[in-house]
């Protein structure tokens, strides 16, 4: 296929935003950080093969900073792109194939249960929705209109990307019914698992049709008024009060499939790869996550051994006990123009152990007390990447730090020190709510 280049892209008139204006990045858009520019590739489902991973480990490294981000909805960011790295970055992905349409890339929002169908834990497997759903999406002109932080989900059962908050999900209630939710509001009764894309993609369409009736600029279906059941009611359906699960995210480590193979999870430190980290996960497919880990699936037993320590060795996280699971930063300085402090450094100062790969600030001799998570870094209050649900919230005052959680707050200096005994408290109070 030929390289198709930003010239090709139609004119962002797409975009009926009477508000200001969605500025998410994309890999077309690509918006100008103070560490230059970043470009946000989607991944719906999570899913690249390892000729895609190398095709953006080498497009990091060749025309970024070197770095690939996990965002907290599954999708791949590269920093520090030159002025002209652009359109060699949309060539490369279109040609890997990861660029299936230019109207529509920013609004390619869709998780799925990473496990779904490899380890029974779910009651449906809903990998053929994937591609399926893509394709549906990115052939109705209308939904490029969508924002690009709405987000989809196919989830197999298990609750766990319901955890996100999707905009728009299906969640399996056997192996052939799925169920609509709207903003995490159950809507109408389960149907056949045949018509998810169908009934998904028509809620979607509702959404706008009741965003332009109320003459509202929401980004998200729960922005808009009464959104979720006037969303139903156009689509002739009724809303739930009743309470959804939320399920856990796949923990780091080996895990057993049905088949008898094993599917690896690896988490990625402060969501980050260098180039060295991202050569440990050269395997023949990939399952990014939206908790920062990639899922290495279908592995022999010797090759997921292997794996496992060369991912041990970069300081990769390799089981649920190591201080930096479940914990995320934004940015931070010097990246971001907005930040008031480096979060990076100063959170792996307060989490991890001394002698931790990545821990370039640890703290000698400092032990490592269990901190429930997820904890979250912010350099400012917008607290951008910040995880869905119960959260330590840690955000930069200028002064130090504003320690979050449990609806109490904890302003501390910015030394390391200071700052594990404000975590500890904020992990006691949560573990015991
Ligand atoms: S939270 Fe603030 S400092 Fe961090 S990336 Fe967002 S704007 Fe920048």
């Amino acid at each position: 296929m030929a390289a198709r280049t930003i010239a090709d892209v139609p004119s962002p008139s797409v975009t009926r935003r009477a508000g200001p204006q969605d500025a998410c990045p994309g890999a077309l858009r690509v918006h100008q950080a103070a560490d230059g520019g970043l470009a946000r590739v989607r991944v719906p489902g999570g899913l690249l093969s390892g000729r895609q991973w190398q095709v953006l480990v080498s497009a990091a490294a060749e025309l970024g900073n070197g770095h690939l981000e996990l965002t907290s909805r599954g999708n791949l960011q590269l920093r520090g792109l030159g002025t002209d790295a652009a359109e060699s970055l949309a060539g490369r992905l279109t040609d890997a194939g990861l660029l299936p349409s230019l109207t529509h890339e920013r609004v390619r929002n869709l998780l799925a249960s990473p496990l779904s169908g490899r380890d029974g834990g779910g009651l449906a497997d809903v990998r053929p929705l994937i591609a399926e759903f893509d394709q549906a999406l990115t052939s109705r002109p209308a939904l490029a209109e969508l924002s690009g932080r709405f987000l989809f989900a196919l989830d197999d059962g298990r609750a766990d990307v319901l955890a996100i908050g999707p905009d728009i999900a299906v969640t399996a209630t056997s192996s052939t019914t799925v169920r609509l939710l709207l903003a995490g509001r159950y809507a109408g009764a389960p149907v056949p698992i045949g018509s998810a894309v169908e009934l998904m993609l028509a809620a979607a369409e509702a959404f706008l049709a009741e965003r332009r009736a109320q003459g509202s600029d929401a980004w998200r279906l729960a922005e808009l008024t009464d959104g979720p059941a006037r969303v139903a009611a156009r689509l002739g359906l009724t809303t739930s009060g009743l309470p959804h699960p939320t399920g856990p995210a796949p923990a780091p480590g080996p895990l057993r499939q049905s088949d008898g193979r094993q599917a690896l999870v690896l988490g990625i430190p402060l969501g980050s790869l260098n180039t060295a980290q991202a050569g440990v996960l050269s395997a023949p497919r990939l399952i990014l996550t939206p908790w920062r880990s990639v899922v290495l699936p279908g592995l022999g037993t010797a090759a997921a051994a292997v794996l496992l320590n060369a991912g041990a060795a970069q300081g990769l996280i390799t089981d649920g006990t190591d201080p930096l699971n479940g914990v995320t930063a934004c940015t931070g300085r010097p990246g971001c123009a907005s930040a008031l402090a480096d979060v990076r450094a100063d959170a792996i100062a307060a989490h991890a152990v001394a002698g931790h790969a990545v821990a370039a600030h640890a703290v000698a001799g400092h032990q490592a007390e269990p901190i429930a998570g997820p904890v979250h870094w912010s350099g400012c209050s917008r607290r951008c990447g910040r995880p869905a649900g119960t959260v330590i919230d840690v955000v930069a005052t200028g002064d130090g730090y504003r320690v979050s959680s449990a609806g109490r707050s904890t302003d501390v200096g910015g030394s390391s020190a200071q700052l594990r005994v404000a975590l500890c408290d904020s992990s006691n109070l949560v573990a015991a709510r």
